[in-house]
């Protein structure tokens, strides 16, 4: 079979995963088809000028999830967006949620845009408007949906949306909530843009650490020594390649849409993204080999494959070729539900997404859970922190219309901000 590269296969291939952990549930089918439907799904065309002319632009936000409110995923910018990729990732963001247990049913929301060839203005632009179709909607609020970045957006485009949300909430206290993966200086938190590679780096290091599991598959000791390829230097693999660096690990391989390079001692990923920021491209690094074709080098001889960039990269026409012992799936769906079956036949050790990139959800948690208290907690003094917690609990009891756990109290008191995430 060839490649899929549709987000109906990605869809396909989510539902089929769900089938398949429903069949060990005793719930009712009833419940369970209800858990898996999608809630809501909005699609806006909507205009923005571009270069003077005018350009109509696809917006899709899926709630997948109201469980628990309020829905919580990311926004991508990308020209392959459709409604079923968007669908599947709402999908997987409720699992997510549920499996780090922060109280958040699932969403996810994209624009049909490439991010690369569009000026900040248009993307400004694109960004506001979008934003101020959700708002119209009542599609994104503290209390209902929150955004965060994915693919092809960032704290900026985080901090855009924001201003809109403000600009209509004027006056709303907890408004800043509207939104995670803000900047610092607006409302975000220190800690969540490393947050998700973070994860990925601690999950890889757990598993590092079970000297039983590992010794099935053939490896021993820790990260220190181990070979691994990042597929996607973006936010995602940057990080957990920079951590797994910083612990000892090789990084053999990077692979980006250019294409990728080699080094069977391990390349200097700081030294690559300054090489590839200077050139233009990842090709070309001193001394490594260049593999023109970016699916290539996920076939190549490794410990650890890190795909860290986008969905279906592992399908049922390359999962017989992979020779990594461990497949850490950074990124959202990358290994087929077909591919998934033929590497577990292999003995391959996969460690799912839902598990492995759910950093960046739970770090958005707590920036929200600060924007609702409002609070620069780093400032103020012990007593009077104490004094204003049940003023601080009331206050996000009241946005979410939920109570407060001890431990969530916990962290309201000492101050989210305060954590040295690294
Ligand atoms: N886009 C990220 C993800 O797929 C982050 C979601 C969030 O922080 O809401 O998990």
């Amino acid at each position: 079979m060839s490649q899929p590269i549709q987000g109906k296969d990605f869809y396909d291939s989510v539902l089929q995963f769900y089938d398949q952990a429903a069949s060990f549930s005793r719930l009712d089918p009833g419940i369970l088809a209800q858990i898996k439907a999608c809630n809501s799904i909005y699609k806006v065309n909507f205009p923005v000028e571009v270069e003077g002319k005018i350009q109509v632009f696809e917006g899709i936000r899926v709630q997948h999830s109201h469980h628990k409110l309020p829905s919580k995923g990311g926004i991508r910018y990308s020209v392959h967006v459709d409604e079923d990729e968007v669908k599947a990732l709402a999908t997987l963001m409720t699992f997510k949620c549920a499996l780090v247990d922060v109280p958040f049913g699932g969403a996810k929301g994209g624009v049909k845009i490439n991010p690369r060839t569009s000026s900040v203005e248009t993307l400004e632009r694109v960004t506001r408007r979008y934003a101020s179709e959700l708002i119209k909607k009542n599609l994104i609020g503290p209390g209902t949906d929150v955004p965060a970045p994915d693919y092809g957006t960032g704290s900026r485009e985080m901090a855009w949306i924001a201003d809109t949300y403000l600009t209509f909430k004027y006056g709303d206290t907890s408004a800043l909530g509207c939104v995670t993966g803000k900047p610092v200086g607006q409302g975000g938190i220190r800690g969540r843009t490393e947050a998700t590679g973070l994860g990925v780096f601690y999950g890889l290091r757990e598993l590092f650490a079970d000297g039983e599991m590992l010794q099935k598959i053939g490896l021993s000791g820790g990260l220190t020594g181990k070979r691994v390829i990042v597929q996607g230097l973006g936010n995602v693999g940057y990080h957990a390649a920079h951590f797994l660096q910083k612990d000892g690990a090789l990084i053999t391989g990077i692979a980006e849409r250019e294409g990728g390079i080699y080094h069977a001692d391990g390349l200097d990923v700081e030294a690559v993204v300054r090489h590839r920021t200077d050139s233009g491209s990842l090709l070309n690094y001193p001394g490594a080999k260049n593999v023109t074709e970016t699916a290539d080098l996920l076939e190549y001889e490794c410990d650890v494959l890190l795909p860290a960039a986008l969905e279906n990269q592992i399908h049922e026409g390359n999962a017989a070729r992979i020779k990594a012992k461990v497949i850490a799936e950074g990124a959202n769906g990358p290994v087929t539900r077909a591919a998934e079956k033929i590497l577990l036949e292999r003995g391959i050790v996969i460690l799912p997404d839902l598990y492995l990139n759910a950093g960046g959800v739970t770090v958005s948690y707590f920036e929200w859970l600060k924007n609702l208290s409002n609070v620069r907690f780093g400032r103020m003094g012990k007593r009077a922190e104490e004094a204003s917690l049940q003023r601080l609990v009331n206050t996000i009891e009241q946005s979410t219309g939920k109570s407060i756990s001890p431990q969530e109290r916990a962290l309201i008191v000492h101050g989210t901000d305060e954590i040295d995430l690294v």
